[in-house]
């Protein structure tokens, strides 16, 4: 009988810490020799310590590791949010200096064209560019920061793999449509699922030291968890995951339908876990449905939106709304829209990003700022006229 699989679970002693206890509960020799690619989030740039991105110690207790079994090659790979510099990310994120530190090489995985791969019996996405240089190692690991998510409720290490794909095809998942036939899960969640079924890690490692609730991916509140959850099972790696930050897996439609799709279980009694991990569990906060509810006297249309505009909008709202009084509507409200399915939005509302455009019916009053996405000091200055202050954002 085959066993069940097993999950490294620890906590409490900060990120270097709990990433190499919670490795040593689990079997690695199947990275033993390997080349290895490791695939944190960093999708912002941000520094450590924000929320937004893998920590970089959890990433140099991972490299440790990975050194003492041994493997024969590390490297670093990230495809960030669309139009952002993957470099200034990783220097930023504290990933340079641990890369140098380890003499493991960071790659930037839209610097070369993509691979075309054929998604076999497909829910929605019958082919998918996957970045090249993945295709150049023997094994893959990601490891995720534990983020609550505006569209996908959580983002781990399945999750995480969005970050494995060409530049605009993280955007494309965004637009997608039904055709052959219609599923109850929005259609985000299928192609996320789609892409389970060709492309999934052969370790995930993820980062909880601190992680990011509330309006995740972008923005949220960082949250200090202080925990690590480490499994060869990418399934139950989120799994444990949800569990940890304190959230049902069930509740997460891209893990339901890759459960029903791949034959994984959704259950405690068929993975082996330590008998402790509940002492690990830190609630997170959901994100809320409408945006509005946490940003009093805004009104936020986000309909068929990507999580490129999405962070953007977060992103313009923390620095700049403080600033939006002038600009409020008639209901004392500043009203401001992304996506492209907006419809019914008041008249004056802000449209965001290109695929806003759509529905405007030619209004002159429509403030509208292109781009896919735009960046926030783009948006302040088309509603103002003016740029703004030349302070660096903390984040972009
Ligand atoms: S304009 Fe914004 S929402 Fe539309 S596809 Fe581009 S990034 Fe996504």
């Amino acid at each position: 009988m085959q066993s069940k699989p097993l999950i490294g679970i620890t906590g409490k002693h900060g990120p270097f810490e709990n990433v190499k206890n919670a490795l040593k509960q689990i079997d690695l020799s199947l990275l033993k020799n390997k080349r290895i690619l490791i695939k944190p989030n960093i999708g912002r740039v941000a520094k450590p310590e924000q929320g937004y991105n893998t920590h970089p110690l959890a990433i140099a207790g991972l490299i440790e590791t990975l050194k003492e079994l041994p493997v024969s090659k590390i490297a670093i790979g990230e495809s960030p949010i669309v139009g952002l510099d993957t470099f200034k990310a990783f220097e930023r994120g504290g990933i340079t200096e641990i890369a140098n530190k380890y003499n493991v090489e960071l790659i930037d995985f839209d610097a070369v064209s993509p691979i075309i791969k054929t998604i076999p019996n497909p829910r929605i996405l019958k082919q998918t560019k996957i970045c090249a240089p993945l295709f150049e190692y023997d094994c893959l690991i990601s490891v995720p920061v534990a983020k609550t998510h505006m569209h996908t409720v959580v983002t781990l290490g399945i999750k995480n793999m969005k970050g494995c794909l060409y530049r605009h095809e993280k955007v494309r998942y965004h637009q997608l449509e039904y055709i052959d036939k219609q599923y109850p899960e929005k259609t985000l969640d299928s192609a996320i699922s789609d892409l389970a079924t060709i492309l999934l890690p052969d370790l995930t490692v993820i980062d909880g030291y601190i992680g990011m609730e509330g309006l995740g991916p972008s923005g949220g509140d960082a949250i200090k968890s202080d925990f690590c959850v480490a499994s060869t099972h990418p399934f139950a790696a989120d799994f444990y995951g949800c569990l940890l930050m304190g959230l049902d897996p069930l509740s997460v439609p891209h893990l339901r339908i890759i459960s029903e799709r791949m034959g994984f279980f959704m259950d405690v009694d068929s993975y082996r876990s330590p008998a402790d991990y509940k002492e690990f569990i830190v609630p997170y906060r959901l994100a809320p449905q409408d945006i509005s509810i946490d940003y009093k006297n805004i009104v936020v249309y986000d309909q068929e939106s990507c999580s490129a505009c999405l962070s953007t909008l977060m992103l313009f709202l923390r620095r700049f709304k403080d600033d939006m009084s002038p600009y409020f509507l008639d209901d004392g409200k500043f009203h401001i829209g992304i996506g492209k399915g907006i419809r019914d939005a008041k008249e004056g509302t802000v449209r965001i990003g290109n695929c806003s455009r759509r529905n405007m019916n030619g209004n002159p009053k429509t403030i509208y700022v292109p781009g896919c996405p735009p960046v926030p000091t783009q948006i302040y200055k088309a509603i103002t006229g003016v740029e703004p202050e030349e302070n660096e954002p903390e984040v972009s």
